[in-house]
């Protein structure tokens, strides 16, 4: 046995167990989803998410108190609109839902990071993410209005734009119409390399945002390409993105980790719905130990890369790693 390396020393105790780790996870490392609806005293249980909840504004408000007394840095919201249209007017409405919720929440929680997601597609009477016309989700006039929605956020106080579409030019417009608008220093969080994933069903449960004809497929991405993935990611950091983002996660760790290795930008990855229901509907039968897995999957999309991970386990976790 001489020449074998007894790579088995390192691991026969927690302390050098613990010495030797690799990757570690903090409540730093989390950015938690909110829904929010309209109302008064809504809080409405997600049937496909347990334990994530869709929320009127003064209920955001107390959640996102708890949010911050556990040290999570920060949430992003998705707005549920009370009316939809063509055109996804509340979404670029001063007075629209997560307008109003940005309000609400820098109010009482100041310190707590208001990220907002851009998208018009919880808006629209169609529910796709931009304007149809003959059929087809147009990209420049939905740009345009995304920029408007991206605007009235910024100035209801949220501090970190994320735009989700995936249509082209959209970081190009979102940052010029900040930046006119003296807010040059709201960053960007795009949703780089998005896929058109089987995983976000549950999503659409929470966000009401599956579309009434089609897919998604036309702007977000093929899953079977990750070279593409490169080119959506730099051609966003050119236009000004201040961190980029991998979505989903889990299948897409090798993603993950070639953005990071080729940009060395901030980067982001999307602990989607699919992939948050899998483990609660598994634990629930009993199939796996969700604390376990939770915390598993969570230390992978950070070893392979991330630095940021939007996660509805945000809280669960935060609770586990607590001192
Ligand atoms: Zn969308």
């Amino acid at each position: 046995m001489q020449s074998v390396k007894r790579l088995r020393r390192m691991r026969m105790t927690g302390v050098f167990r613990s010495m030797v780790r690799e990757t570690e996870l903090s409540v730093n490392d989390f950015i938690y989803p909110l829904f929010v609806v309209p109302g008064k005293k809504v809080r409405r249980e997600v049937k496909s998410m347990p334990g994530v909840f869709q929320l009127s504004i003064d209920e955001i408000v107390r959640e996102c108190v708890d949010v911050g007394n556990l040290g999570i840095p920060g949430v992003i919201l998705f707005g549920i609109p009370a009316a939809k249209d063509d055109l996804a007017s509340e979404a670029y409405d001063e007075a629209g839902i997560v307008q109003m919720a940005i309000r609400a929440i820098k109010a009482e929680v100041p310190e707590l990071a208001v990220i907002t997601d851009v998208c018009l597609c919880e808006y629209t009477s169609h529910g796709h993410c931009g304007i149809v016309r003959d059929g087809l989700i147009v990209n420049d006039e939905s740009v345009e209005l995304i920029a408007r929605q991206a605007l009235t956020h910024a100035q209801a106080g949220g501090d970190m734009i994320a735009p989700s579409d995936m249509f082209d030019g959209r970081v190009k417009a979102i940052r010029e119409i900040l930046d006119e608008n003296g807010y040059q220093n709201t960053p960007i969080m795009s949703y780089a390399a998005k896929y058109a994933s089987g995983f976000y069903g549950p999503f659409r449960d929470a966000a009401e945002s599956t579309p009434k004809f089609g897919d998604r497929r036309s702007h977000q991405m093929d899953p079977a390409n990750s070279d593409e993935a490169l080119r959506e990611v730099g051609q966003d950091i050119a236009e000004g993105a201040d961190i980029v983002m991998v979505k989903p996660a889990l299948a897409y760790l090798d993603v993950i980790r070639r953005v990071k290795d080729r940009f060395g930008m901030p980067t982001a990855a999307y602990n989607v719905s699919g992939e948050y229901s899998m483990i609660k509907a598994a634990s629930k039968n009993g199939w796996i130990e969700e604390q376990r897995v939770m915390l598993e999957v969570l230390t992978a999309i950070k070893r392979a890369g991330a630095d940021i991970i939007l996660t509805y386990f945000a809280k669960d976790a935060a609770k586990v790693l607590k001192p």
